[in-house]
């Protein structure tokens, strides 16, 4: 399996990161996990503006879901006509959101000859070559923390989310635990939204993974080596916070 970061950004794109993407790859699939802003055009430099065969959004904030919107321009009216609708594994409301997003007064809100979608729940299902297992994790609204398996190979996604034991058992012996770490160790921060540095080693240690790569840092805000360091206290293993471009093969 191998993954790419196409964007890593929390909340809002950084001065050098679009939003939260990840590309997926195995056999020749190429499951696009979160489709953040500016992660298109990352798209296009890592990969291919056409080379994604599903898309899985973990939860509907802005920050994960908006170039799913853009992308519906580049599929509907590519120059060699239009492409297959394309499968998107999202919260129920994924629909009705991203043709909110999309459409204008005098436009068609239908996206279906884009997009199909199929509602996330709580289990497992394939994707292409994946195996992929899906719970709820801890943040307002519904959001989906994601384990894809290929060959005895795992990654974990946390999506986003503040602790919770879900995160933990998805993240079981992963080989990649690409979790993030939006806060600072230390500030007052709101509780049930996102973890520190810290808490997201805790996480990786709790559930024994090979390697920890930290996202969902708010560069604006946050200090990557206060973070680094935190985590480094919590971990034993390697930690790298990812950046556009980073490759991982496993
Ligand atoms: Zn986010
Ligand atoms: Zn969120």
């Amino acid at each position: 399996m191998r993954l790419t970061v196409l964007g890593c950004a929390g909340s809002f794109p950084g001065p050098e990161a679009p939003c939260s993407a990840y590309l997926v790859e195995a056999d020749g699939f190429r499951l696009l996990v979160d489709f953040g802003p500016g992660s298109m055009s990352t798209l296009q430099r890592f990969s291919g503006l056409y080379n994604v065969d599903a898309i899985l959004l973990t939860h509907l904030h802005c920050d994960h879901m908006l170039d799913a919107c853009s992308y519906i321009v580049a599929r509907r009216y590519a120059p060699s006509g239009p492409l297959p609708p394309l499968p998107v594994y999202a919260p129920v409301a994924a629909p009705e959101r991203i043709s909110a997003a999309y459409g204008g007064e005098n436009e068609p809100m239908a996206i279906s000859d884009v997009y199909t979608f199929y509602a996330l729940q709580p289990g497992s299902f394939p994707i292409g070559p994946f195996h992929v297992t899906v719970d709820r994790v801890n943040h307002p609204i519904e959001t989906y923390g994601v384990r894809i398996e290929h060959e005895g190979r795992v990654i974990t996604y946390s999506a986003d989310t503040a602790a919770c034991d879900q995160l933990i058992r998805l993240a079981q012996g992963a080989d990649l635990f690409l979790c993030e770490a939006s806060y600072l160790d230390g500030a007052d921060n709101p509780p049930d939204l996102h973890l520190t540095g810290r808490e997201a080693a805790e996480h990786a240690t709790k559930a024994e993974v090979g390697r920890l790569l930290l996202t969902h840092l708010v560069p604006a805000w946050g200090s990557e080596a206060l973070t680094l360091e935190a985590a480094q206290a919590a971990f034993e293993g390697p930690i790298d916070i990812v950046r556009p471009g980073a490759r991982y093969d496993i």
